[in-house]
């Protein structure tokens, strides 16, 4: 990975081991800056796909800004030094505290889901008098043809408001004291090959704005939300460009900030988990590659089906090339990353899972009370750990026993 061998960054700092490439996750922003060229623009990276802070400094130092899911995305993006006027507040659980930390700050707008929400908010920033930035999240009802888990633009998902239903809903706002409407957003869903979902959310959008325009509700910004899909195996996904080049055409002569929220299509494939092959195991004629990694540090093939490309890290002449399950210490049989691959290893061997950037460490968690990865930035031929390996004191840290009685 630019400048450094994989193997020494597992010697060095041991598995498993996330690492991620500083040019790699650079090169994949800039793809939307350059594609925008001297459109009025505003790209918030979604934080949720990794929030690694180091991550969110590189590309805070780009002039990122952020979409943000909760409080303490909001913290991250601040610690690494991103600027909160370039924040948008996705989610559709706001709190009222959350609310009130987003609007000290001065956030960019909420991406409000609901009208309850609305009307939370509206009263939080009453208290402190406050005006709240805002912008609805509408439901466009397109399917995203992506897994069921990850589309989110369908009328049976819990995201957004009916599209149907906004005009009133905005209305509604207009007449609120402490909301100032700013603009307009969806999010269809993620891991999209396709440009056409994205279009035919455009198109209705537009519908909305102009209706709004009508009524008296002019916008400042439009956001498409994120979603563009990558590469993990033979997915055909279109580039940065060519969806700007799609899409860019029905924005012609509008004034409206075209705000945008990539997260997977800027990390996903500028991130790999290392692992090492603790033993070969054969039942019969499966083979399994039982690994040091396990659904705690990847849940992604676990939980969507997600299939990742697998290798092993270095050439094993010695071994024999076999189908093997690569699984995991986890108790349970859903613990797998990847399933019937071809591979020629051993004991000892160390694995590579690629296009591992995105929903990868930020879905991690202690299961079975393992230690969470370390993570490392390499930049040229530096490595720098970004995350710490966790220790069996952080596992067991803000436990109590109870009180001991007799
Ligand atoms: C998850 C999410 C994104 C990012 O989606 P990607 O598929 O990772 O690009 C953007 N906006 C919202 C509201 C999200 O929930």
């Amino acid at each position: 990975m630019e400048g450094v061998a994989l193997n020494d960054i597992a010697d060095q700092f041991g598995t498993p081991c996330y690492v991620y490439s500083k040019d790699a996750l650079s090169q994949n922003f800039m793809a939307y800056k350059n594609a925008l060229g001297d459109r009025d623009h505003l790209i918030c990276y979604a934080v949720k796909s990794n929030s690694n802070i180091a991550v969110l400094q590189t590309l805070a130092k780009l002039g990122a800004g952020f979409d943000i899911v909760s409080v303490g995305e909001l913290e991250r993006v601040l610690i690494a030094g991103g600027d909160p006027s370039k924040v948008v507040f996705s989610g559709v659980a706001k709190t009222a505290e959350e609310m009130r930390r987003a609007l000290q700050l001065g956030i960019h707008c909420f991406n409000v889901e609901s009208e309850a929400e609305l009307e939370l908010l509206n009263t939080t920033a009453g208290e402190q008098n406050l005006i709240a930035p805002v912008s609805m999240r509408v439901n466009p009802d397109v399917d995203a043809k992506t897994h069921a888990y990850i589309s989110t633009g369908l009328k049976e998902n819990k995201f957004g408001i009916d599209i149907n239903l906004a005009p009133e809903i905005y209305k509604r706002a207009a007449q609120m004291d402490n909301i100032n409407l700013v603009g307009v957003d969806y999010h269809i869903g993620s891991q999209l090959t396709d440009i056409k979902p994205f279009i035919d959310a455009m198109d209705r959008l537009l519908l909305l704005v102009d209706q709004l325009n009508d009524a008296g509700v002019q916008l400042k910004h439009i956001d498409i939300g994120g979603g563009l899909g990558v590469r993990y195996k033979n997915e055909n996904a279109p580039s940065v460009a060519d969806y700007m080049a799609e899409l860019l055409p029905l924005l012609e002569g509008r004034h409206e900030t075209l705000v945008m929220e990539p997260g997977r299509s800027v990390t996903a494939n500028a991130g790999v988990l290392l692992m090492q092959v603790q033993f070969i195991k054969s039942n019969g004629d499966k083979n399994f590659a039982i690994v040091d990694t396990a659904m705690n540090d990847m849940l992604r093939p676990a939980l969507y089906q997600a299939w990742m490309d697998i290798q092993p890290l270095e050439l094993n002449s010695s071994a024999e090339e076999k189908p093997y399950d690569v699984v995991g210490p986890v108790c349970e049989t859903g613990d797998f990353l990847a399933k019937d691959r071809s591979m020629a290893i051993t004991a000892g061997d160390r694995l590579c899972l690629l296009s591992a950037g995105a929903y990868g460490f930020v879905m991690s968690s202690n299961y079975n009370s393992r230690t969470r990865a370390a993570e490392i930035m390499v930049d040229g031929d530096q490595a720098y750990v970004v995350r710490a390996r966790e220790t069996i004191a952080d596992l067991t840290r803000g436990e109590k026993l109870l009180p001991e009685s007799d």
